[in-house]
Order: C-alpha cells, then sequence, then structure tokens
C-alpha cells in the first residue's frame, strides 16, 4: 500500500467509515468495539447525537472569526470550565501540545513580571509526554524524540518518577514551576499516587512555584472525576487540557488562577484557530453532557466493575498479564508478553486499545460506556489471552503457586 501520507506512524491498515457509541464500522464492514477512543479524545463515544447537533447547528451560524473579536460560545466555556475547577483564566489552543505550550509560557512569564526572569526552569518527570513541538519534547524529555531534531530546548531539569527528596534538591534559584501529569498516560498509565501532588504543592508554595498539570489527557472525566487532580484535594496553578475537551473536535485549553496567568496580557500570546466558534460549540456539547446529573458516578461505577473483571482475568492469565493499573476508565494493563502481541490479538478480537509505554496496553473506553461494553470488552480480552496464553512457554511450578 503505498499512501502520500509521511509514515511517522506505524498505522494499521484499518480505516473506519462510521461510528456509533463505543462501536466503529470499518470499511469493510467489520465492527469493532473502541475502547482506544481516538486515545482518550472520544469521551462520549462516536457520533453523539448532542455534539453532532451543536456542530451542525453552529456550522450554519458562523465557522470562524478570529480572536480579533469576542467569541460569546469561548467566554460561555471558559466561565464553565473556571466555575468547575480552580482557575480563573482559560486560553483556547487546538491541541494537547499548544495548550502545554501556553501553559510554559504563563509559568515563565509570571516570574518575569515579578521581576525573576532567570526563574524559568521547569522541573519535569521521567516517564512524561507533553507533546511534540520542540518546547514540549524537550519537557518530555525521551531521547527517542528529540533524536536528530537539533538542539534541545533549554529549560527542563527531569527527575525519577516519584522521589519528592530528588525534587527538593532540584529545586535552584532558575527553577519556575513543576510541571506533572496526575497519571502518565503515554508513559504506562502510572498513577502519582495523591501524597506526592500533596507534597509537590506543599515545595512549590514553599519556593514561590508555580505547579503545572498537564491533563490533556486525565482532563474531562478520564478518571472518573472532572480533572485528575479532584483526587488528591489539592489544586494547581496552570493546567493544560484537550484530547477529551472537543470529543473528537479538535481543541485544546490552558487554564490558571489570576495570580499565575497575570504577565499574560495583550500582545504576549495568541492562536489563530484557538476557540474558533466551531470547536468551542462543541466543548460547550460536550460539558453539557460530562457535567449532567450522574455521568461522572456512571464513569466511576464502570471503572470498578471493569477493573474487576481485569483482576480475574489477571489471576487466570499470569503468563499474560502482570498488573492492572489506572484510576477510572484510564486503565492499563502491564503485560508479560510484548505489549504490542496483546494490542494485536485483541484487535483480531474486534477490540481497539492503545499501546503505551513500560510494556502497557491501555484501554480507554468512552466515558459513556456501560456494563455492555465492559462485558463484551472482557470477552474479547479473554479470549485474546487464552490465545497468547497458550503460546506462550508454562510458567515455573513456583511462579505459579
Ligand atoms: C496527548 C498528550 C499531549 C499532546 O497532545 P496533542 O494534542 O497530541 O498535541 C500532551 N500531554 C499529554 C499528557 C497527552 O496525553
Amino acid at each position: 500500500m503505498t499512501s502520500h501520507l509521511l509514515p511517522t506512524y506505524a498505522r494499521a491498515d484499518l480505516a473506519f467509515e462510521r461510528g456509533e457509541g463505543a462501536w466503529l464500522t470499518a470499511t469493510d464492514g467489520e465492527r469493532y468495539l473502541d475502547f482506544a477512543s481516538g486515545v482518550a479524545v472520544n469521551v462520549l463515544g462516536h457520533a453523539h447525537p448532542k455534539l453532532v447537533a451543536a456542530l451542525t447547528e453552529q456550522a450554519q451560524k458562523v465557522w470562524h472569526v478570529s480572536n480579533l473579536f469576542r467569541i460569546p460560545e469561548a467566554e460561555r466555556l471558559a466561565e464553565r470550565l473556571c466555575q468547575n475547577s480552580f482557575a480563573d483564566k482559560v486560553f483556547f489552543a487546538n491541541s494537547g501540545a499548544e495548550a502545554m505550550e501556553c501553559a510554559i509560557k504563563t509559568a515563565r512569564k509570571f516570574h518575569a513580571v515579578n521581576g525573576h526572569p532567570e526563574r524559568f526552569r521547569i522541573i519535569t518527570f521521567e516517564g512524561a509526554f507533553h507533546g511534540r513541538t520542540l518546547a514540549t519534547l524537550a519537557a518530555g524529555g525521551q531521547k527517542k524524540y528529540l533524536e536528530g531534531f537539533g538542539p534541545v530546548a533549554e529549560g527542563f531539569d527531569q527527575l525519577p518518577f516519584g522521589d519528592i527528596e530528588l525534587v527538593r534538591k532540584a529545586i535552584d534559584e532558575n527553577t519556575a514551576a513543576i510541571l506533572i501529569e496526575p497519571v502518565q498516560g503515554e508513559g504506562g498509565v502510572r498513577v502519582v499516587a495523591p501524597q506526592f501532588l500533596k507534597a509537590l504543592r506543599q515545595i512549590c508554595d514553599e519556593h514561590g512555584l508555580l505547579l503545572v498539570l498537564d491533563e490533556v489527557q486525565t482532563g474531562i472525566g478520564r478518571t472518573g472525576e472532572l480533572f485528575g487532580y479532584q483526587r488528591s484535594g489539592i489544586t494547581p496553578d496552570v493546567m493544560a487540557l484537550a484530547k477529551a475537551l472537543g470529543g473528537g473536535f479538535p481543541v485544546g485549553a490552558c487554564l490558571a488562577t489570576a495570580e499565575a496567568a497575570k504577565g499574560m496580557t495583550a500582545g504576549t500570546h495568541g492562536s489563530t484557530f484557538g476557540g474558533n466558534p466551531l470547536a468551542m460549540a462543541v466543548g460547550n456539547a460536550v460539558l453539557d453532557v460530562v457535567l449532567g446529573d450522574g455521568f461522572l458516578d456512571n464513569v466511576r461505577k464502570t471503572s470498578i466493575l471493569f477493573r474487576q473483571r481485569l483482576a480475574e482475568l489477571k489471576d487466570r492469565y499470569p503468563s499474560v498479564i502482570a498488573e492492572v493499573r489506572g484510576e477510572g476508565l484510564l486503565i492499563g494493563l502491564k503485560v508479560v508478553v510484548p505489549q504490542g502481541d496483546l494490542v494485536s490479538e485483541l484487535r483480531a478480537q474486534k477490540l481497539l486499545t492503545v499501546a503505551a509505554g513500560d510494556n502497557v496496553v491501555r484501554l480507554l473506553p468512552p466515558l459513556i460506556a456501560g456494563e455492555t461494553e465492559v462485558t463484551e470488552a472482557i470477552g474479547m480480552i479473554d479470549r485474546a489471552c487464552a490465545r497468547l496464553a497458550q503460546a506462550q512457554p508454562p510458567l515455573k511450578k513456583d511462579a505459579v503457586a
């Protein structure tokens, strides 16, 4: 198959024609249960009637006007995001990386306008993923993504995951902020302990640093709370959102307290498309549903059920699944076999999932999923594990005991 697309992705030879709820129909007519959700994007599944209506209604009015004018739908979405979070101010962008760029700039500018332009360095953590622009790649610090792209953007100090003493030691007169994902998504569904987030908050307060959360993957209900930080009892100063915010329409957002955002005045930042009427109409419709009565309760309920059933499979197939981890419906299976083998086998069973770092397979059901979808998925995972277990050498007796 030849394609004129730049081959930066190792794509599966599979294309989809339409979707409905948690299901996708491929061009060959086969149906797939979509627990990839476009990598945590399609929170409301496919072709959700409310999102379809919001987009088509807006499409008949006005698509784009630029931020040289007021955009009422953007003002409304910003207000709702602030009412439901720690934030006072929102900047809309088109992607996670762009939301993160704004977060990084906001943190640096805060210190600059406080008279400390030398405070621009940001502490990050191993296994992080913050996007593919030059600055966000530097923040993520993954060698395989940085190689061959010239000098790495200055200003990021990466530390091992989860060691609070090393964080204390790493702070100096140039430190501006600490940046972390409440659950590392691409890094392998590694959950940051609430105690660790609390300790980071305290360190930030002691040293006048900003706490910046990358909630591009965890935000908008994925963890069972509207935002991942809400289960830790702390609030950040700055937060990036994207993926789920548009339910499949490209949109990102950088949220900040009024204090943290005080340097971001007219002319300091911008985006041609950011917060355009189409994206904002869909974003508001996503919030209508996610903030609706019982929606997040259902996410938590579905999560508990799914994780119980997955734990049973882990016990049945120790030669395939080593660990079930995550928060809400951001679930990772740390596997014994190469994670790509399980992703392929699951696809053969018509279940779509996403590989992650640390040999993990990510299960990202749309947040509208319930018992029916979980039961279907468990059957598929069971069959995939049975096939892979059969292909495995038997475990030693003492390992099974
Ligand atoms: C996906 C992701 C990004 C990058 O988002 P893009 O929309 O691909 O730019 C950044 N941070 C986290 C945590 C992500 O999961």
